[in-house]
């Protein structure tokens, strides 16, 4: 598979193509002004940027993405171990970045759980944060559906153009080739990922 770096500019490129498509799909499709359409281009090329740079499709493996939560890399571990690696559940097109969304959102509440009833038994009684943090999220989806929308649409974007590029490096180089571009390097076994079919046949 491309490595990180490579696949962090296919992201930055195509949130950069994104804008534009994002802006005429909203005008000529949605029939809404050029204006009105900006703030939700502006949430679908962010949304694609955080998804592809920080909720990868390779958090399915130990790799640089990671690396990128800091210390809080070991939220992903479940997840790594849960999924197998470029399976349906971590590099599908539209399943895949929305479970990471939803794994993200219920480990970050079980983690302010866990931190209230920790500092709960030491005497320190915190507001009801997990209620407050999904009022907020509902808050703003029914408010600001439109926005919403945009972001889980950027969101799935920025996954897919990782997805796709994988595809495209291993099963659809034929796709490169007929465009003028030859893969030299064998991405196959780059991430110490083998197809199922290929594992029983060595
Ligand atoms: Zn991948």
């Amino acid at each position: 598979m491309p490595d990180a770096r490579t696949h962090d500019m296919i992201t930055i490129a195509t949130a950069v193509a994104l804008a534009p498509l994002a802006q005429i799909v909203q005008v000529s499709a949605l029939g809404l002004t050029s204006f009105d359409a900006r703030p939700n281009s502006a949430w679908v090329v962010i949304a694609h940027l955080i998804s592809g740079v920080l909720f990868s499709p390779d958090l399915d493996l130990d790799s640089a993405i990671d690396n990128r939560w800091g210390i809080f890399f070991w939220i992903w571990r479940p997840y790594m171990w849960a999924v197998p690696h470029r399976s349906g559940w971590s590099h599908s097109l539209i399943f895949a970045p929305l479970l990471r969304l939803a794994y993200f959102y219920f480990v970050s509440i079980g983690l302010i759980l866990g931190a209230s009833w920790a500092l709960g038994q030491v005497g320190i009684v915190v507001p009801d944060y997990p209620r407050q943090l999904s009022a907020a999220i509902s808050g703003v989806t029914t408010d600001h559906p439109d926005a919403s929308l945009a972001f889980l649409v950027g969101f799935c974007t920025g996954s897919a153009a990782h997805s796709i590029a994988d595809w495209l490096v291993t099963s659809g180089k034929h796709i490169l080739r007929g465009m003028g571009l030859r893969v030299t390097r064998d991405y196959r076994n780059h991430d110490t990922y083998m197809p199922r079919q290929r594992r029983t046949s060595r």
